[in-house]
């Protein structure tokens, strides 16, 4: 199928994948099939098949990868069976003596593989809490690895900064963007070298589906990415690569809906007396606000906020009737959570108010719901929790 000569917006091109390897080609179908096969007969003249075995590569898996890159703009992409699945194969490219910088609150997964894995590796692991303050970095680094905004306290930290900080030491950047979505924000504009992602969130979108992404520019590195896939084992599998492809035709249209919710929610509860304060990206400070304008398109629909100081969150989730009390985000339906019992549980109480996550502390990752039921449904929650004047 011809591309379109005129560029088109994002909207149109999560809809319409104009890539060239589309396997549909056959019938028309306007979307591609799910091809579930393991294996492919092979040429018996000694060419090489375009697909020999499903870990090695598959048609859908294939499809999405080519859709997916084309969104992003990117040269290439790498599907994984889970978000944590693409970060382990990135982190399987360090070599001992090399040092990684990591966002201090980054994803609890990550946290748990840099602390599971990377010491018996002899690879030294840093958590960073404000990389916007830092002049040098440690020659022996050999990756940074950032989340912005951060996960569940909203910190930004200003990628193209960071990218001048990893070219002094020749590291490389890469950025897990789940939370924003090159939607909102494109740190491969930014220059880093790869971005990740939990397909499994606003990509697939309906709490359905588990997916990673590795999209990256550098040739050399997506060859060698794609070997340690197929060495791991972990690539996505043909049925949930189909549904990352259904779920991205809708990212756009989900996200403005959700992240409208999400402002209209934010200022619900910023007002209300149950609850102490708002965290989104850019309430951390006015240089961090600054840095959120310029690098991104909009809040997104997560964010946090705390109760006041003797409630007890349990009592609150307990009246909720509409949203449900869940880890993950990115879906349809509102999720909330409790970040210290259910996603930083794997830090000591000492490291969780280091990452400014109180026990006070609770995530909204806002749906597409009518605004208005979600807004009732909070403030009847909170009625029960509220403390009498
Ligand atoms: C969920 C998540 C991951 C891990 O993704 P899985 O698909 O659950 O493996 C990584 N990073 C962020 C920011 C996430 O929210």
């Amino acid at each position: 199928m011809p591309i379109p000569d005129t560029p088109l917006s994002f909207a149109t091109r999560v809809v319409n994948d104009y890539s060239a390897s589309r396997p549909s080609e056959e019938y028309g179908a306007v979307i591609p099939p799910i091809y579930l096969a393991s294996t492919f007969a092979q040429p018996t003249d000694g060419t090489s098949p375009v697909y020999g075995y499903q870990r090695s590569g598959n048609p859908t898996r294939g499809a999405v990868e080519s859709a997916l890159a084309y969104v992003e703009g990117a040269r290439h992409c790498l599907a994984f069976a889970t978000g944590m699945a693409a970060s382990a194969t990135i982190f399987s490219s360090l070599h001992t003596n090399q040092r990684v910088l990591l966002t201090s609150s980054v994803y609890g997964g990550t946290f748990l593989f840099a602390q599971q894995f990377f010491a018996a590796r002899g690879i030294s692991a840093d958590f960073v809490e404000d990389f916007n303050s830092l002049q040098t970095i440690p020659e022996d680094t050999g990756l940074i690895f950032l989340e912005t905004p951060t996960n569940p306290t909203l910190r930004v930290t200003d990628i193209a900064h960071v990218v001048q900080l990893a070219k002094q030491a020749g590291a490389k950047v890469v950025v897990d963007n789940t939370f924003s979505t090159s939607y909102i924000q494109d740190p491969l504009k930014e220059g880093v070298d790869a971005v990740v992602y939990s397909g499994t969130k606003y990509l697939a979108g309906h709490s359905d589906a588990l997916a990673g992404f590795i999209l990256t520019n550098d040739h050399t590195w997506y060859e060698s990415l794609k070997i340690a896939s197929k060495a791991l084992g972990n690539p996505l599998s043909p049925f949930d690569s189909y549904s990352v492809i259904r779920g991205l035709k809708t990212l756009a249209i989900r996200l403005d809906r959700a992240q409208q919710n999400a402002l209209e929610l934010r200022k619900f509860l910023a007002n209300h007396p149950a609850v102490e304060r708002v965290l989104a990206p850019g309430w951390f400070s006015e240089q961090e606000k600054e840095i959120h304008r310029r690098q991104s398109r909009g809040d997104g629909a997560l964010f946090s906020f705390e109760l006041k100081k003797g409630i007890n969150f349990f009592d609150f989730a307990a009246h909720l009737k509409l949203i449900r009390f869940a880890v993950s985000l990115g879906s349809v339906e509102t999720l909330i959570c409790h970040p210290a019992t259910m996603i930083h549980e794997n830090l000591t109480p000492a490291e969780r108010a280091k990452a400014g996550i109180s026990d006070q502390l609770l995530r909204l990752a806002v749906g597409i719901e009518d605004v208005a039921d979600l807004r009732a449904d909070l403030a009847g929650a909170l009625s029960f929790v509220t403390p009498e004047k």
